[in-house]
């Protein structure tokens, strides 16, 4: 009997486990037809400065509008496009498209768009970025690179050249998801970003752990030292947004400022939206 229900055990799992893999797998043949069927779409989320409360950057965010399971959060599909290598695609269309969009807003915000470790080792990243920047006329000053710790590990060398190029090319480039990552601090010796955005895991702690807090603390020091500017993202309340102002952060990214969503949906967005959240007196705090 023991035996018999071991086996129906199994068979279930190996039931589920198919039914998994065959998910998994649609939604790969799903997503390799996606762009030439125009089912991404960017949305945008605003960056301010964290002294006026001003719109400085807005975050190219993808979304996949699929045709029957609705909007697909890029945690949902971008791992899966790095491992199939769908991401070259992807990544050249998120950056073809953010540049083009970027051309027509009416303010000159700055655009940052995400590259993650494959497409930034796979493709020619700076060619790709090359055309884009010429074929929308968008100059590279507006152009923020947001990456990860990941694209520094595999072959740091490459990594570190073609960082510079694209720094040489008029691009800044920020750290994404600082404090998250596996490796130790020496990478930041290879090249100087000129940003740390500050991983929202901390930040959603700053209220309740003294250790996030310092944490948090630490790395706008460790930022600022080394002469960066340092983002904090996912903010979401105010009391977060007191302590973020308080230990200095120049900018703000979060909820409480505004979600992601198309760009459409931030004309008028401006000073007086953020007036209230940023023009008030706080405590120093110590740094
Ligand atoms: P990320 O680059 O760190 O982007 C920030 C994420 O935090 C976004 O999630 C954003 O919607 C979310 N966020 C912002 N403010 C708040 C907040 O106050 N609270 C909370 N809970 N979340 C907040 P999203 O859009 O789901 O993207 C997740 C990740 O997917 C991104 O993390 C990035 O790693 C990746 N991703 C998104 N778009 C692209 C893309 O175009 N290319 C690549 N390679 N990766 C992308
Ligand atoms: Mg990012
Ligand atoms: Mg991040
Ligand atoms: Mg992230």
């Amino acid at each position: 009997r023991v035996k018999q229900e071991g086996r129906g055990a199994l068979l279930f799992y190996e039931a589920a486990m198919n039914a998994q893999l065959q998910a998994r797998l649609l939604l790969g043949q799903e997503l390799s037809g996606a762009a030439e069927r125009g089912e991404f779409v960017l949305h945008y989320q605003p960056i301010v400065n964290g002294a006026t409360g001003e719109v400085e950057t807005f975050e190219a965010l993808i979304r996949w509008v699929h045709p029957t399971r609705g909007m697909v959060p890029p945690i949902e599909f971008i791992p899966m496009a790095e491992e199939t290598g769908l991401i070259d695609g992807i990544g050249q269309w998120v950056i073809e498209t953010a540049c083009r969009e970027a051309a027509d807003w009416t303010h000159p915000w700055r655009v940052s768009v995400n590259v993650s470790p494959r497409q930034f080792r796979q493709t020619d990243v700076c060619a790709v970025i090359g055309d884009a920047l010429r074929a929308n006329r968008l100059d590279p000053a507006r152009l923020v690179v947001e990456v990860t710790e990941g694209v520094l590990i595999d072959d740091a060398d490459k990594a570190v050249s073609t960082l510079n190029r694209l720094r040489e090319m008029g691009l800044r480039i920020a750290l994404d998801d600082f404090g998250t990552g596996y490796s130790s601090l020496s990478y930041l010796q290879l090249f100087k970003f000129d940003k740390f955005k500050i991983d929202k895991s901390f930040v959603s702690k700053v209220g309740q752990s003294e250790d996030a807090l310092t944490i948090v603390r630490t790395i706008i020091n460790l930022g600022h030292n080394l002469g960066l500017h340092v983002t904090a993202e996912g903010v979401e309340t105010t009391s977060q947004l007191d302590v973020l102002l308080s230990l200095g952060c120049d900018q703000i990214q979060g909820y409480l400022v505004a979600r992601p969503a198309p760009i459409d949906a931030f004309t008028g967005f401006d000073r007086l939206r953020t007036k209230a959240l940023f023009g008030r007196e706080r405590p120093r705090l110590s740094a």
